[in-house]
């Protein structure tokens, strides 16, 4: 089939499905696009994260993808700080230090970040963050450099991007595949899975689970670094600050008053005067986790309705940390077909 012949069905409109999109109109401009989602920006699970790079929940993936796409990515938001973006974008360049109760392996991207480096702290440095429970000779400090990359800051910019590019959204919810069968989808579509937590029940995948995190947004104009510990995390966006946070195998959306709670007692521990920011919002949402892994992986599908049609799956999930891996495998240079 000719590049400009194709044509693309996205299944959701988050971080991934947007970014895809942005990739596939990109490379295929003569191809049509459509994309199908329940939600929109500022309403999916994407809205709800800091957006720190970092990859996270990849258990099951091969060390050799995920640095590739980790690495890849962390590159193309270092080419969109560069070329100016970091406000229309939330593309930022952060410090990040994270605190280790005891002696914990380096991590394998430590050298895609910038300037890594383990430190064992002394009482003093402990003193100076509030970590009373840290004050062991194992205490461990792994301190980088790395991005921000806000979802709803770049989904606002890719909406735009696509709108130009006359690619088409529609508002409406899958119930299960076979509602793919009712739609007008052309029989050699390619229809790309950006449907998160929701494959799950869409696709049947039942190796995915939800990791709940619930987090609390706040304005506050004197946070410069990312700081985490083992009870919570701060995370400066070009906006607010998000204060986080919860890591939870349930499904729930409801905001929790206890999580709340805990939240903001925990970050206050680390920087007393954030007591004083105004509060802009709480937020919850469901990552995606899935057991075995990322399923990266092209399907064929037929259905029968009385004739039989196939339809070209590719159906993409990657796994908590989209915001890192993303970008890099919609940019990949063969395209879509290349994951097969
Ligand atoms: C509190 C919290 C903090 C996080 N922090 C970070 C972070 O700092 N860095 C990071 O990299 N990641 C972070 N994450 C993870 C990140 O948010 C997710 O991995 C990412 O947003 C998933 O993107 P997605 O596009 O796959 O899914 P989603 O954003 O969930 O998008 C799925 C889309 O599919 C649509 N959809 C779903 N079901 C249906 C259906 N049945 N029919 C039609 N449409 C449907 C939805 O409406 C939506 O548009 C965080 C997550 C949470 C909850």
């Amino acid at each position: 089939m000719a590049a400009e012949q194709l044509h693309f069905v996205i299944l959701g409109a988050g971080i991934n499905g947007l970014s895809c999109a942005v990739r596939l109109s990109h490379e295929y401009p003569r191809s049509t696009v459509h994309i199908i989602s329940e939600h929109f920006s500022p309403n999916t699970t994407s809205d709800v994260a800091a957006g720190l790079w970092g990859p996270y929940c990849l258990e099951g993936t091969s060390e050799y993808e995920c640095r590739s796409w980790a690495q890849e990515t962390h590159n193309y938001f270092l080419q969109l700080w560069r070329a100016g973006y970091a406000d229309k974008c939330g593309i930022c360049l952060v410090p990040v230090i994270e605190l280790f109760h005891r002696d914990t392996t380096s991590p394998w991207w430590q050298n895609i970040v910038f300037g890594f480096q383990e430190m064992y702290l002394s009482s003093d440095d402990f003193n100076l963050a509030h970590q009373t429970n840290y004050r062991n000779s194992k205490s461990v400090a792994f301190m980088y450099t790395t991005f921000t990359c806000e979802p709803s800051k770049i989904m606002k910019c890719y909406c735009d991007i696509l709108s130009n590019r006359n690619v088409k959204f529609h508002q409406k919810r899958l119930q299960s595949i076979n509602c793919l069968e009712m739609l007008n989808i052309q029989a050699n579509a390619i229809i790309v899975n950006c449907l998160g937590l929701n494959s799950q029940h869409v696709f049947n995948d039942l190796e995915l689970f939800p990791v709940r995190g619930q987090v609390q947004k706040v304005k506050a104009s004197s946070v410069f670094h990312s700081f985490a510990n083992a009870s919570c995390y701060i995370i400066p966006n070009t906006d607010t600050v998000v204060l986080g946070g919860t890591k939870q195998k349930i499904e729930s959306l409801r905001i929790d008053p206890n999580d709340r709670y805990s939240i903001r007692a925990n970050c206050f521990a680390i920087q007393p005067h954030l007591k004083d920011a105004t509060i802009v919002m709480d937020c919850v949402g469901l990552r995606p986790a899935r057991s075995s892994g990322v399923r990266l992986e092209l399907e064929i599908i037929s259905f029968d309705n009385g004739k039989t049609l196939f339809y070209l799956f590719i159906y993409l999930f990657i796994n908590s940390y989209d915001l890192t891996t993303c970008p890099s495998w919609v940019q990949a240079p063969n395209g879509p077909c290349r994951h097969t």
